[in-house]
């Protein structure tokens, strides 16, 4: 069995500020972390093993994106300065429409080198209505811990023919999906229940999508209160408020993931907080579609889980977890008596809620028996020198550093990006591969 030897950095094992290991070597094997300090060296004696020189770096817990559409990636840099129903409506879902195998293919690949190359371990993925295989193949690819699968829109009131199936055609694929790709790569793979929002579903889809995932035990993922207009149209339609309206149908579980939650309130806070739902904050997106801002302290207040998603490329229009950290430590600031979020809560919304999100197990912090998916930074990298005012380095890393100080990504115990290697063994499409595949989807719009 080949080992990881993680040599010399400082581990941050973000369970508490005090957390922080200096020059401390981590071993890994079979995906888990074996040994920390003395005995990781003495455990790598025993086998072959790999190395990696972290001395003068931070080690930490790999980023978890905890919203992503890898569908939309190939939809960068689209209209700016739309609202989230017309952007939808003009740009997102007929481009969504227009993919196929091989464009799906690139869209997925980019994004996951991306994400990869920001230190980004697991992505919860939120796909479109056909060709998910193809998002699950770039996933296995990659190496990246993948959760994802089909979107369900099933609303012929509020949703375009060309994306639509009905609920009992869009839970079959969810179900095809879990047969072919559930658990597969050792684990990494797992498949989702994601009704799109509530304004493009039924209450009869709804209702049989929280059921599909109680009895399959599968993540929900969805979005909700992102946008006023969209609460609106769902509160003249059901009578009830969003949050409330995804309660009744049973949608909310310990098991769900929602996207936003930007347009709510205390009533909301505690149903969520009830509820056990996570909820995942995407400043760039909320800021970029002029939705608003997510009142994260009153979530993390009333006992919300919150973690951090970058949402698609078509609304970011980076997957950079370094922006999202520094936007979610800045923007509660806006907000006149909004409270403050640490840089270090901010880190722990990054990587450990997102896991807890996903539905990861195992011991929190970099101790023997923990899932070995992990990122090292190096301070020496980019514009982020000094770092010497502080004992702690959060501060640091949330509002200095950015996916430059990214030197190596390890998932599962396999490092799949080292900085050395800008086109992520292979995963990067190349720029005339991009361009093809856009003009291919353009001439299908
Ligand atoms: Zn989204």
């Amino acid at each position: 069995m080949t080992g990881l030897l993680i040599e010399g950095g400082t581990l941050l094992g973000l369970t508490e500020p005090a957390d922080i290991h200096p020059g401390t070597d981590l071993y890994v094997e079979d995906g888990r972390i074996r040994a920390t300090g003395g005995e990781a060296t003495r455990e790598a004696v025993r086998g072959s093993i790999e190395r990696l020189d972290a001395r003068g770096q931070w080690v930490l817990p790999g980023f978890v994106q905890a919203h992503l559409h890898l569908c939309q990636t190939l939809l960068r840099n689209g209209p700016d300065d739309l609202e989230l129903l017309p952007w939808l409506e003009r740009h997102v879902w007929p481009g969504e429409a227009a993919h196929d195998a091989a464009t799906m293919s690139v869209s997925a690949r980019l994004g996951l080198a991306e994400s990869l190359s920001a230190g980004v371990t697991a992505v919860l993925d939120m796909g479109t209505l056909r060709h998910s295989d193809a998002l699950f193949e770039a996933a296995a690819a990659s190496g990246i811990r993948y959760v994802g699968g089909n979107m369900l829109m099933d609303d012929p009131d509020t949703t375009p023919a060309y994306l639509r199936a009905s609920a009992r055609e869009g839970l079959a694929e969810t179900e095809r999906l879990r047969n072919a790709w559930h658990g597969r790569e050792n684990g990494r793979l797992r498949v989702a229940v994601q009704p799109r929002f509530a304004v493009s579903c039924t209450d009869g889809l709804l209702r049989a999508a929280a059921e599909l995932a109680r009895d399959q035990d599968l993540v929900i993922h969805t979005h909700a209160s992102e946008n006023r207009a969209e609460c609106a149209l769902v509160e003249k339609r059901t009578g009830l408020p969003n949050v409330s309206y995804l309660d009744s149908v049973g949608l909310l579980s310990p098991r769900t993931c929602v996207a936003h939650a930007v347009h709510t309130d205390e009533s909301d806070f505690r149903l969520l907080a009830r509820r056990g739902t996570t909820v995942a904050h995407c400043p760039s997106s909320n800021l970029k579609l002029a939705s608003g801002v997510c009142p994260v302290p009153e979530l993390k207040r009333a006992g919300v889980r919150v973690a951090l998603g970058s949402d698609g490329a078509a609304c970011n229009n980076r997957l950079d977890p370094f922006r999202e950290m520094r936007l979610a430590a800045l923007l509660p600031h806006a907000r006149p008596g909004g409270g403050s979020v640490s840089a270090f809560e901010v880190l722990r919304m990054a990587t450990w809620e997102g896991s807890a999100a996903i539905g990861l197990d195992g011991p929190a912090g970099l101790v023997s028996g923990a899932r070995a998916d992990l990122v090292v930074l190096d301070p020496e990298e980019g514009w982020s020198l000094p770092d010497d005012w502080s004992s702690e380095p959060y501060g640091a890393i949330v509002y200095s550093m950015g996916r430059e100080n990214v030197s190596a990504t390890v998932v599962d115990g396999v490092v799949r990006y080292r900085r050395e290697d800008p086109g992520v063994a292979g995963l990067k499409p190349s720029s005339e591969e991009i361009r093809k595949a856009v003009r291919s989807l353009r001439a299908r719009m």
